[in-house]
């Protein structure tokens, strides 16, 4: 029989065990309770095979940004299939749908960062990074400059050059990573490791460790800092506003590139089209994927200053994917962008949503197990804690108190993630203030069952 929708549950849990290995899953937790198999969705709201709705507070992975079930991205991946389902860019051929993307982005996005450099995803960006500032250092005959500080806990992708510029110690923990010449300083994480200090002394502190580095392992070898706008996966640790100006200077005073991974923070997610406007910060280079579909079709980039896009226009850059400006998947970037612009909902996540779900969010905070509730935009997170004065952690094992908060979401059709004991929210930006109270509503009955 054909595998449909139409099978009992069961059925296509034991398919899905039997063939399917999905990431960043423990195979015998996966096989023992059975995959929850959503059959589709409608704005924030995800439907599962025995017909629950469910409320998804993480946009997927922190992608669909503007929210399920919009027929006009369907229409124009179905006329771009139509008419040139495929062709490359690489070898002197172009075609509409990556020049007019790669125009739009230019438009968007700050400062002179007018250059779009097409990957499939944002571990392949990321990838694209790593060669193209080191390229760019040799072009500029500095071959030596060759070393890329990032930070613990960030993370930048899957792939093995991503993965390696990620600080996630069970990635680098399997398949031999980090690759060589990429260095890790500590995040800015308050909360966590922050003991007494103030917390802006504390961000001041967290960047200077990147001098610290840079004088360690000499300027001379430094070719890029990279780091999300606001650590996304590592449990939305929204850094203290002395971080990122420091961080600035630091890559000027020393002529590094700076990278802004806005793979989560890009597109609206903070309140403006990309984080970096969000904390001042002025890449050279920026990672986008994810919102820039909003999940409807693969695709990522990297976007680029003028002066490395001239130096690198002088090589020849010997990089690039088969689905690079994929002319699918940017037909269905543009007519996103063009509803995230039109519709006016990045305004609205600042002047409406986000001061909405941060007063009601901050009130998760007099849960007497939340430690603190932080927000950014429609990035949030709660520390989980036995102890709130002592700022004490919990165990982070599987099956301690993330976990089991996580499945009391679940079991509440609420789609909440949790990293370690944090539990964090990344809705799609169309999420209404009714939808916000069912997330705060559902989110504190969970906590209740958690305890
Ligand atoms: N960079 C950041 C900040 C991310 O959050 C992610 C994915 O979560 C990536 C890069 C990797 O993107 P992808 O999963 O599309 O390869």
């Amino acid at each position: 029989t054909a595998i449909t929708n139409h099978l009992p549950t069961a059925e296509l849990q034991a398919l899905d065990a039997a063939h399917h290995m999905h990431p960043f899953t423990h195979g015998d937790g996966m096989n023992a309770k059975g995959a929850r198999i959503i059959t589709r969705a409608r704005g924030v709201t995800l439907t599962d095979s025995d017909g629950n709705e469910i409320l998804d507070a993480m946009a997927g992975l922190w992608c669909v940004n503007i929210g399920y079930g919009r027929d006009e991205l369907a229409e124009v991946a179905a006329r771009q299939m139509r008419e040139l389902p495929y062709y490359n860019t690489f070898f002197q051929t172009s075609h509409v749908p990556a020049i007019a993307l790669a125009t739009r982005l230019a438009e968007l996005t700050p400062g002179d960062l007018n250059h779009v450099f097409y990957a499939g995803s944002g571990s392949e960006a990321n990838d694209t990074n790593i060669r193209m500032v080191r390229t760019y250092w040799a072009e500029k005959g500095a071959p030596e400059r060759n070393i890329i500080i990032a930070r613990k806990n960030g993370y930048h992708g899957s792939s093995m050059g991503s993965a390696s510029l990620g600080g996630m110690g069970g990635m680098h923990a399997q398949g031999g990573m980090p690759i060589p010449d990429i260095h890790h300083i500590d995040q800015p994480h308050w909360y966590a490791e922050g003991g007494d200090t103030d917390p802006e002394a504390f961000g001041l502190a967290r960047a200077r460790q990147l001098e610290e580095k840079i004088e360690e392992l000499g300027p001379h070898r430094i070719a890029a800092f990279i780091g999300e706008p606001v650590q996304g996966a590592g449990g939305v640790i929204i850094p203290p506003d002395s971080y990122w100006p420091e961080i600035q200077r630091i890559c000027d005073k020393y002529g590094i590139l700076l990278i802004a991974d806005e793979v989560i923070c890009g597109f609206g997610r903070t309140g403006n089209w990309f984080g970096s406007q969000t904390y001042g910060i002025r890449p050279d280079i920026m990672t986008i994927a994810k919102g820039l579909s909003s999940g409807y079709a693969p695709i990522g980039g990297s976007i680029v200053s003028d002066e490395v896009a001239r130096v690198l226009n002088g090589c020849e850059f010997n990089h690039g994917y088969t689905y690079s400006g994929h002319p699918v998947s940017c037909a269905v970037a543009l007519e996103n962008l063009r509803i995230l612009d039109e519709e006016g909902i990045v305004t609205r996540v600042a002047d409406e949503t986000a001061p909405y779900l941060k007063e009601k969010w901050e009130s998760l905070a007099a849960h007497p197990m939340v430690g603190e509730a932080r927000i950014v935009g429609l990035m949030g997170s709660l520390a989980l804690t036995p102890d709130k004065s002592a700022r004490a952690k919990f165990a982070s094992d599987p099956g301690t108190v993330g976990y089991i908060c996580r499945e009391r979401c679940f079991a509440n059709n609420l789609v909440m993630r949790h990293v370690g004991d944090r539990m964090i929210i990344s809705p799609p930006l169309v999420i209404s203030k009714a939808e916000i109270d069912t997330l705060v509503g559902r989110a504190w009955r969970s906590l209740d069952e958690a305890e």
